[in-house]
């Protein structure tokens, strides 16, 4: 079921679970700022989300609240992940659903990482 864009943060989300460590994830990636993990349910053959380390309900939170070092150290992590798995001379898509009709899932806020095929116009 789709969930608010604009709060109040749960911790008991399945994301913030995973950042303290109370469920697994197949890990990608982390750094101070950031954790990234394999989708559990891959639309496409590379689909990782990256997730800051904050507790922010959506980009539209993260954008308003983050501070400058957690936006940045944020931004240059999905640009690490990106590199890490080899993704930049073929390219790669970036997207973050925020709140209700965008039909956001889970209220931690995430990138989802595509790549690995060619993608499309439309979103996979
Ligand atoms: P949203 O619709 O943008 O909120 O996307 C949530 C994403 O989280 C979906 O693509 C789910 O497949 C993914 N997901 C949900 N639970 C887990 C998990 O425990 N591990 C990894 N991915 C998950």
């Amino acid at each position: 079921m789709a969930v608010s864009g604009i709060g109040p943060y749960d911790p008991q989300n399945v994301f913030a679970r995973i950042l303290r460590g109370e469920l697994p994830c197949n890990k990608v990636y982390e750094d101070e700022y950031a954790l990234a993990f394999h989708d559990i349910a891959p639309k496409a053959p590379v689909h990782v989300l990256i997730i800051p380390k904050g507790a922010y309900v959506s980009f539209a939170d993260f954008s308003r609240n983050a501070s400058e070092a957690e936006i940045a150290g944020f931004t240059r992590a999905v640009g690490t992940v990106s590199r890490q798995l080899d993704l930049e001379a073929r390219g790669y898509r970036l997207l973050s659903n925020v709140g209700e009709e965008a039909g956001q899932e889970v209220p931690h806020f995430h990138v989802h990482l595509f790549g690995g095929r060619a993608l499309g116009a439309l979103l996979p």
